[in-house]
């Protein structure tokens, strides 16, 4: 079978099961089979494919099909335009979190700061600023093992290996030392939310998602126990869900009332991002 034909079936197909990008999925999962970029695809749409090749494809396709994240077939996935590896183990890095970075770098470019990165996962908080603030010292915790691995395995990718201190533990439990900035994408979904999560998001580390009863059960255990790991002056940095601004600010009030807290939007325009800054 041609390439383009290839393109055409797996596309349809993905199409039916309801893929807003199905065109662009086949063509990921074309190119990830024959390791090919996609102006290569493209130059050689008319080449037959041997029948292992056909056959490799038709497997990941139903696995997409299966509902299983594009980045988990892959095993890759873009964050703040670097490039990480990305297991089941990890949750796959998203778009909004980039504020996150954002932020941190927008208060870290004059003076070098010690920043913790709480939850780290695939690492990509953590690297992403360590790629950007060449002069910052980088911690980054995480309870579970296997994210660390692939963090750690993220940290060589990007070469930034040597510049991120990683520690296994929860939350802030493994911190022994004072830093200027804490950020964190924690889970902060709702318990009872997960089951009705896209099936796509089912798949990814529920550890790395379940919030607890009302989603905000870890931002209150690392708003309320920061206070001693924070310098003079420290910021804080959180990931929420858009609707908890509100119940978040009030967090923050009860824990730090003379600090001057915020609500950060993301590119979306959605509330993204609580920002606590000690004064
Ligand atoms: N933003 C993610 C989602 O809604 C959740 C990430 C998280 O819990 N930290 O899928």
């Amino acid at each position: 079978m041609k390439i383009k034909d290839n393109l055409n079936i797996s596309g349809e197909l993905l199409m039916k099961s309801g893929s807003p990008d199905s065109r662009l999925e086949a063509e990921i999962l074309l190119r990830h089979v024959l390791k090919i970029d996609r102006a290569t695809m493209f130059s050689n749409l008319e080449n037959v494919l041997d029948n292992k090749q056909e056959n490799d494809i038709a497997e990941l396709v139903q696995r997409r099909l299966a509902n299983e994240p594009l980045s988990y077939i892959t095993g890759t996935r873009e964050f703040y335009s670097l490039d990480f590896q990305i297991t089941s183990d990890v949750l796959i890095p998203r778009q909004e979190t980039e504020t996150l970075v954002d932020e941190v770098i927008k208060i870290s470019k004059e003076n070098p700061l010690k920043i913790v990165d709480v939850g780290t996962g695939s690492g990509a908080i953590a690297i992403a600023l360590a790629v950007n603030l060449p002069l910052a010292k980088i911690i980054a915790t995480d309870i579970s093992v296997d994210a660390l691995h692939v963090a750690e395995s993220n940290t060589k990718m990007n070469d930034v290996f040597s510049r991120i201190n990683f520690k296994q533990g929860n939350l802030l439990d493994v911190l022994d030392e004072k830093v200027d900035v804490i950020v964190s994408n924690p889970p902060y979904i709702p318990s009872n939310q997960i089951e009705h999560l896209q099936p796509e998001v089912k798949k990814e580390p529920h550890i790395a998602l379940d919030g607890g009863s009302d989603g905000l059960e870890y931002i209150r255990q690392l708003i309320g126990n920061c206070s001693e790991n924070l310098n003079d002056n420290g910021h804080i940095f959180i990931e929420i869900d858009p609707s908890q601004s509100e119940e978040v600010l009030e967090i923050a009030d009860t824990h730090f009332p003379d600090a001057i807290t915020a609500i950060i939007k993301d590119l979306s325009q959605d509330n993204r991002v609580l920002s606590i800054h000690l004064t």
